[in-house]
């Protein structure tokens, strides 16, 4: 007998998967925090002292590029936040480094749109983030790019511009966590499954987005992402 669920059943999101009809089913988003020591700096922080973490948003807080983006209530100062997305193919728990890029299915580019208002507040409050971050459509995406397109991406231009005008500037060699040390460090937290995205942080550069601002942003070799911004 198939369960019967009580409620409608959520659909499981998906991510296209460039150059196939195939989609890539999420299961969760992990987001590492202040992966570039630049954009550490420019939020107030000291990199030297303080390594990278992590928090997450909702699986379906996905969005395809090219759709527009409602501005979310409860905020006068949304932000965006260029970031390479690594997406696995596989899991595992306490992941070894040198085994850690047979995970990745692939690569894409994600905007980390973030409530900053409610993030400061969050932060001078001693406050989970999940408002700041984990809000709907909070997460635009483009196409996966497969391993059978890409190569491992250890370094490429990572930018964003609004209307036109550069806004954030920055190179993946710069990361301070590896893609292969994020996967490692994540997978002694959380046992890492199939279907997992990994936004891998912001180079520096982050600012407003307003309604009506349209945001272009890539990483060389992975894609492009696009989308606007649109009044609720
Ligand atoms: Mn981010």
């Amino acid at each position: 007998m198939p369960r019967q669920f009580a409620v409608p059943a959520p659909e499981s999101p998906a991510v296209a998967i460039a150059r196939t009809r195939r989609v890539f089913p999420v299961h969760r988003i992990y987001c590492v925090g202040r992966n570039y020591a630049e954009h550490a700096r420019e939020m107030g922080n000291d990199p030297t002292r303080e390594p990278p973490f992590f928090f997450a948003k909702p699986a379906d807080a996905i969005l395809p590029s090219g759709v527009d983006v409602p501005y979310p209530p409860r905020t006068a100062n949304l932000h965006h936040e260029i970031e390479l997305v690594v997406a696995l193919g596989r899991g595992g728990r306490n992941i070894p480094l040198d085994e850690a890029l047979q995970t990745v299915f692939g690569y894409a580019v994600g905007n980390d749109l973030t409530r900053r208002d409610l993030q400061a507040a969050a932060k001078g409050q001693g406050r989970p983030w999940d408002t700041a971050k984990g809000f709907d459509a909070s997460a635009p995406i483009t196409p996966i790019r497969p391993m059978d397109q890409v190569d491992h991406i250890t370094r490429g231009r990572i930018w964003l511009e609004v209307n036109g005008v550069l806004r954030q500037e920055g190179d993946v060699a710069d990361m301070i966590w590896s893609v292969p040390e994020i996967i490692a460090e994540l997978s002694t937290y959380f046992e890492l499954r199939p279907g997992d995205l990994i936004f891998t942080g912001t180079p520096a550069g982050v600012g407003p987005l307003l309604p009506g601002d349209v945001v272009h942003g890539g990483v060389d070799g992975v894609g492009t992402l696009e989308h606007g911004v649109v009044a609720a």
